[in-house]
């Protein structure tokens, strides 16, 4: 059975604005439905602007909408509508829009003639109850939704095509500059100069980037009198007429243009509803530059298509004038906050959490059963040495600048991961990777220009001669490529570390890493090490004047232990911020003093910046630069492609060429153009962002607040880091230090259900580990000291 009406007699070659109504009586309506549609039902007439539409009330207290339809309209358009709310229905049924009601012999339509001897194609669709959008109220719970709603409806009509679909229609954007032909009908001059001028914008200038948008069936008309509502909560979806083939980003605009019409805060509440669509589809970056543009052309459009039709049918002045005041006004207003505005107000408000739950668009909800099942399926299939963090585990679905948001739907303010540190799912890094990908990814003995960029832009972040990169794919992979360049350059075999370093899982590093050793496993032979510099509770302490000292000293003892076992160093490695030692920084000189003393044992230094790096710390760009030291080799992992593995080891071209004389380096996929260019991006949105200072500025008023918490808190011991890497060590008792580690669990599990992820650190189990993605601000700070608050205090 065909779906598209093929014929309809009598109709004219005219717009669906400028034709005639149809004018069939209730009763009528009534005989068609019974007629046709076997509804036996009472009639009452609804508004229309184009088609007579009227509301059955079934016998058996269904209702319905019998629609004729505007003669003038396509038949093909019709049936482009029928099949789309039918593809809806199959592909995302939960989701309100009205069902199609076949006829008896399982047509979508019927066709009566008028008295008027017009042919009239006639539907009928379920009628969706709900107060109209138009009359609620917008709090930002509603208006985040409408966001969403237009969003999940989209990806019901992603995989939609009719081939009417592109046609004339005078609400399509791309259209819009054919709208010049009717700006005469605006009266008041300079209202039509800026109409027009924006018509010429956007022909000129959001076009040709429009044009390169993603595109599909849209339903192009999510407006207030379109959108139905219940406890804040958009049930539904109606008026499907203005279906077309356009960019995506489109759909976007006609909710905004109308709902922030009257909002007290207009951007606060575009924001929100591009939130609400983002939460369900990432809008691309384009896209959302572009959404100002859009957003002033539709009201232009607005302006424009009301004129015009109180020429034509200067009968209805009253019902095309209604809202015409403010459109002609937000144009006005508009055009004062400029482009910049909005879309900074829109990309912050995409990346900031989402309220909307994941299942209410997947479907699905949390499940315990489910939840245990994937733990057990993961150490079946990962094996048991890999730890869950939180005693109850998390399972995250979606990542978005310093939110995660797990399968419930519930935002978690991410204060422990450092790799996304521009932020979860960064839209620059995004795209720059979807688009390199799309392009070229290929193995490394190639020439191709990313890879001399990125070390460029790399090395000239780097003093001294620290000006060969080798690219690698992980921080335990630099890390044992040092520890290669290190004994090719010194022709030594030794190993200095802290006591309790981390720097990775090579069986060359894993040695290097004591905090990894199980059970008292002895140091490897070739391996010495020295005790953090911990003033707070190390062997030496601040109040010793001379803790510093003593403890560059012990370097004398690793080396003299070394020699005694037959090892010169080859390389000391530390990591900048001393992570796995309970988070620190050194004291000043004290890197100085080591880096001279292991040098003249014959050995280079490593610094390992895969925690510390990339302006994590604040001041400096560089763990290292804080101690105006200059090491002979750099390692570097973690945040480098904000989560992308790649990984990277800097340092002179001395110590390149000692490893080249004795053996050659390859790594098949370190420094691909992938990795590459996303490296290039990271370094864009770090200095774009201006994220090393967020760190200084951010990190400061987190360590003074945590601090503030410390006077009330007496579990809080000592608070240090640098940056946005900020430790805080907690104890039972401030004189014995007797570590709180049960304690900074039950914190750390707390502030999880709390909403809010750090981590545990230090040999004892009992230092808060805080390091969030560095696009963490003032607010986030707030949120997480306030939970650190209340956790502390339930303890
Ligand atoms: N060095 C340091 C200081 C680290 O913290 C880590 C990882 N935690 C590594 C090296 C190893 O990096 P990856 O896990 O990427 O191999």
């Amino acid at each position: 059975m065909s779906t598209t009406p093929q014929s309809q007699t009598g109709a004219k070659a005219e717009s669906v604005l400028e034709a005639q109504a149809p004018a069939f009586s209730s009763r009528e309506a009534e005989a068609i439905a019974q007629r046709a549609f076997d509804i036996h039902a009472t009639a009452h007439p609804l508004v229309s602007e184009r088609d007579q539409n009227f509301h059955l009330l079934d016998k058996d207290g269904s209702e319905w909408v019998l629609k004729i339809a505007n003669p003038a309209e396509k038949p093909a358009l019709l049936g482009m509508q029928t099949q789309a709310l039918l593809h809806i229905a199959q592909v995302d049924p939960s989701l309100g829009i009205p069902r199609v009601k076949l006829t008896p012999d399982g047509a979508p339509f019927h066709e009566v003639d008028g008295a008027d001897g017009r042919r009239f194609i006639v539907r009928v669709l379920s009628f969706l109850p709900g107060q109209l959008l138009a009359d609620a109220t917008l709090l930002p719970v509603l208006v985040r939704d409408v966001g969403a709603i237009t969003a999940r409806l989209a990806r019901a009509l992603r995989g939609f095509f009719h081939p009417a679909a592109r046609h004339e229609l005078l609400w399509d954007l791309t259209q819009a500059p054919a709208l010049r032909a009717r700006t005469h009908h605006i009266e008041e001059q300079g209202r039509r100069r800026v109409v027009e001028e924006v018509l010429d914008h956007f022909e000129a200038e959001v076009l040709p980037r429009l044009k390169m948008q993603r595109a599909q069936i849209i339903h192009n008309d999510i407006s207030c009198l379109n959108t139905l509502v219940e406890d804040n909560r958009v049930t539904g979806v109606i008026d499907f007429g203005d279906l077309i083939h356009a960019p995506l980003v489109c759909d976007l605009a006609v909710p905004i243009a109308e709902l922030i019409r009257e909002h007290p805060d207009p951007i606060a509440a575009a924001a929100e509803i591009t939130a609400g669509y983002h939460a369900v589809t990432a809008l691309e970056d384009e896209e959302l530059r572009l959404i100002f543009d859009l957003v002033t052309t539709r009201c232009a459009m607005e302006v424009t298509v009301a004129n015009w039709r109180v020429c034509e049918h200067p009968e209805n002045t009253d019902y095309i004038m209604a809202g015409l005041p403010q459109a002609g006004a937000q144009l006005d207003r508009m055009r004062e906050w400029g482009t910049e505005r909005m879309y900074t107000a829109l990309r912050r408000a995409c990346a900031a959490p989402v309220t909307i739950r994941v299942s209410d668009f997947t479907g699905s909800s949390f499940d315990e059963d489910k939840l245990q099942s994937l733990i057990d399926r993961r150490r079946q299939r990962l094996g048991p040495n890999l730890e869950l963090s939180y005693d109850k585990p998390l399972h995250i679905v979606r990542g978005e600048g310093v939110w995660l948001i797990d399968a419930t739907g519930r935002s978690l303010l991410d204060a422990y991961n450092n790799v996304p540190s521009v932020g979860h799912c960064h839209p620059t890094v995004v795209q720059a990777l979807a688009r390199q990908a799309a392009t070229l990814n290929t193995n490394t003995r190639y020439i191709y220009e990313s890879v001399l960029e990125y070390a460029d832009r790399l090395t000239a972040t780097m003093p001294g001669d620290l000006s060969v990169c080798m690219f690698v794919c992980s921080g335990s992979e630099a890390n044992d490529l040092a520890w290669r360049l290190a004994k090719a350059h010194t022709g030594n075999a030794g190993g200095i570390v802290m006591e309790d370093a981390y720097h990775g899982t090579t069986d060359a590093v894993f040695e290097l890493s004591p905090a990894e050793y199980v059970d008292g496993r002895p140091l490897a032979e070739h391996i010495a090490t020295v005790p953090a510099p911990d003033g707070y509770r190390g062997k030496f302490r601040r109040d010793d004047p001379l803790y510093s000292e003593r403890y560059v000293a012990c370097f004398d003892d690793a080396i003299a232990s070394l020699d005694a076992r037959g090892f010169a160093p080859a390389a000391y490695y530390l990591d900048l911020v001393l992570c796995s030692n309970g988070i620190m920084v050194p004291p000043p000189g004290y890197l100085a003093a080591a880096f001279e003393k292991v040098r003249s044992a014959g050995g280079v230094c490593v610094a390992d910046e895969v925690q510390s790096g990339f302006g994590r710390t604040g001041d400096y760009f560089w763990g290292f630069e804080a101690h105006g030291v200059v090491p002979d080799i750099v390692t570097l992992g973690k945040p480098i492609g904000n989560g992308l593995s790649m990984a990277a080891v800097v340092t002179t071209p001395e110590i390149v060429a000692s490893l080249t004389n004795e053996s050659s380096f390859f790594s098949t996929t370190g420094g691909n153009p992938v990795s590459c260019t996303v490296g290039l991006a990271v370094l864009d949105v770090l200095e774009q962002e201006d994220l090393q200072a967020c760190a200084a500025r951010v990190g400061a008023i987190l360590r003074s607040q945590i601090e503030k918490l410390a006077e009330r808190h007496p579990l809080i011991g000592e608070v240090r880091g640098a940056g946005l890497f900020i430790g805080v060590e907690l104890v039972r008792d401030h004189s014995t230090l007797e570590p709180a580690t049960k304690e900074t669990a039950a914190v750390v599990n707390r502030m999880c259900e709390l909403g809010v992820l750090v981590g545990i650190e230090g040999p004892c189990s009992n230092v808060l580990k805080i390091r969030p993605p560095l696009v963490f601000d003032e607010n986030h700070a707030l949120q997480l000291t306030d939970a650190l608050d209340r956790a502390l205090g339930e303890i």
